[in-house]
């Protein structure tokens, strides 16, 4: 029997009236097990005006009441972390202790944001002219939305809403369509923390809902995470409405490996970051760039390595690795090892070949080696269980190819040598480096975010670019004089 799943509109399940549903499946066994509701016009307009609302409400609400709120949300997200992380195997694939790691990664968020207090701290300047004092303030923007991407049902909606909400905004989620059931269940621990209804508002659905929150004029800023075009999409349609918006794109991550590092680990690092979440991660390795004679060494090691990965369903705790989103996706991803092979990589591991379920969207893991930048296994992102194998000359000649590509998100090299790796984070164009760390997501203090087609904004995401993001700020300045000083003077107001 399929479940209903609906909108979360001032604080509790609110159904639609679109009429327009989506179906969502248990990747693991290809079995539909609910369907969710696709705002259309009156949905979207009950759930903006319940946000704006709750929004004038909120921003009233005082700084220590806003942190009473965070810490108990973070504390029920602790304590139930087993359940969402269930609750995202189910519909996402992913196995569950990834899925837990993806809960504690966003929690990470909910902690920085319980510091509130001190973050919107601002500047005071005593006597700045006589009897006058200027400070600065920063305020929330009102109403903001996140539209979210499959990969990370939970994290990324983290990402925004628990700095979003902490500074004194309402937020709206619009995750996304294939595995929406987390943004509800984050949405009742909003509620059980005390957040007051409105504040935090789940609208289900496709490019509808999107739209209606892009030309909003009640929406004052959007964050997206998603693949490059729609991202571009949502910057330029955001942006043209006068909003605020910052919005991540897909990612071709390299890791560049040098003659001088120690393989072992290379080859462990490469295998737990291209093939973790089955590819499907946008800090997941697909491209790595074995310099010298690493090539064969690195090639046969992984090779080694790639055997004993168990491929199952995620609720199983032996699984280290899940099946694909969708049957589409498989078979797209399955596409690109064909291309790859016809246009001459040499395929080490082939992961079609495998006697995996065929109900469920498994896919077994790739290895291609000797891949060359015109190809699209090189070019284009596949989001998948497939590395890609460079081979180049010269560090030099390694780094020029990352500088080249469309995207500039994650990055990593190994090496033992300090300076190359010094050298290396000073010249490379990506947004987040790793010395020996394959996937460097940065811990939520410091922002997220990747460089050329990963990002269209200005803004990182979380962290003090995420504070900077959901407020603006403003400068007063304030005179209480002795009224027997008061005199009318047209010039421009200067310091004295
Ligand atoms: P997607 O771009 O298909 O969807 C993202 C969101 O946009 C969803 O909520 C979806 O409903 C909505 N959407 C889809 N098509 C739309 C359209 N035509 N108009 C308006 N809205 C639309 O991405 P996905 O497949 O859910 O997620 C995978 C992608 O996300 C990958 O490219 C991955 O690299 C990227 N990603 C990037 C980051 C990052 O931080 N840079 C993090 C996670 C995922």
């Amino acid at each position: 029997m399929t479940s209903h799943i609906s909108h979360w509109i001032d604080g509790r399940l609110s159904p639609g009236t679109s009429g327009r549903t989506s179906p969502v499946f248990n990747p693991a066994t290809g079995v539909q097990t609910a369907e969710v509701e696709l705002a259309g016009a009156a949905d979207i307009a009950k759930a903006i005006s319940s946000a704006k609302a709750a929004a004038a409400g909120w921003r009233r609400t005082s700084l220590s009441k806003r942190t009473a709120v965070l810490f108990k949300f973070r504390e029920l997200l602790h304590a139930r972390t087993p359940e969402l992380a269930a609750i995202i195997t189910a519909e996402h694939g992913k196995v569950l202790s990834d899925a837990a790691g993806e809960i504690a990664r966003g929690l990470e968020n909910a902690e920085f944001a319980c510091g509130v207090p001190q973050l919107l701290k601002g500047g005071f300047s005593e006597q700045a002219a006589s009897g006058v004092d200027v400070y600065s303030i920063r305020q929330p923007l009102g109403v903001v939305a996140g539209i979210t991407p499959f990969n990370f049902p939970a994290m990324v909606p983290l990402w925004m809403c628990a700095n979003a909400i902490a500074c004194g905004n309402a937020f709206i989620l619009k995750p996304s369509e294939k595995d929406p059931s987390a943004a509800l269940f984050l949405a009742q621990l909003w509620k059980e923390a005390g957040l007051p209804d409105g504040v935090f508002t789940v609208l289900q659905g496709d490019k509808e809902a999107v739209d209606g929150l892009l030309t909003s004029p009640d929406i004052a800023a959007v964050s997206f995470v998603g693949s490059t075009p729609i991202a571009r999409y949502i910057y330029e349609t955001g942006t043209a409405h006068g909003k605020r918006v910052q919005a991540l794109g897909g990612a071709k991550n390299h890791m560049v490996v040098l003659p001088d590092a120690d393989i072992d680990m290379a080859a462990d690092a490469a295998v737990s970051a291209a093939y973790g979440a089955a590819g499907e991660r946008c800090m997941s390795i697909s491209v790595a760039v074995a310099v010298g004679d690493a090539g064969d060494k690195l090639v046969e090691a992984i090779a080694a390595r790639l055997p004993k990965l168990r491929i199952g369903d995620g609720a199983d705790p032996n699984s280290e690795m899940g099946p694909l989103i969708s049957r589409v996706h498989r078979d797209k991803v399955a596409d690109y090892i064909r291309q790859g092979a016809e246009a001459g990589a040499t395929v080490v591991v082939d992961g079609r070949d495998n006697d995996l379920p065929k109900d469920g969207y498994f896919l077994g893991v790739t290895l291609l080696d000797h891949v060359t930048p015109d190809m699209s296994v090189y070019t284009d992102e596949i989001f998948g269980p497939v590395l890609c194998v460079v081979r180049a000359e010269t560090y030099a000649e390694a780094v020029e190819l990352v500088n080249k590509h469309e995207f500039g998100n994650g990055v990593a090299i190994y090496t033992r040598d300090g300076g190359a790796a010094r050298e290396f984070q000073f010249e490379v164009e990506a947004g987040m480096v790793g010395v020996n760390v394959p996937i460097p997501v940065p811990v939520a203090y410091y922002s997220f975010g990747g460089w050329k087609a990963s990002l269209f904004g200005d803004t990182h995401m979380y962290g003090p670019d995420g504070i900077h993001f959901y407020t603006r700020g403003k400068v007063v300045t304030s005179r209480w004089p002795d009224p027997a000083t008061s005199s009318i003077d047209l010039g421009f107001p200067q310091t004295r």
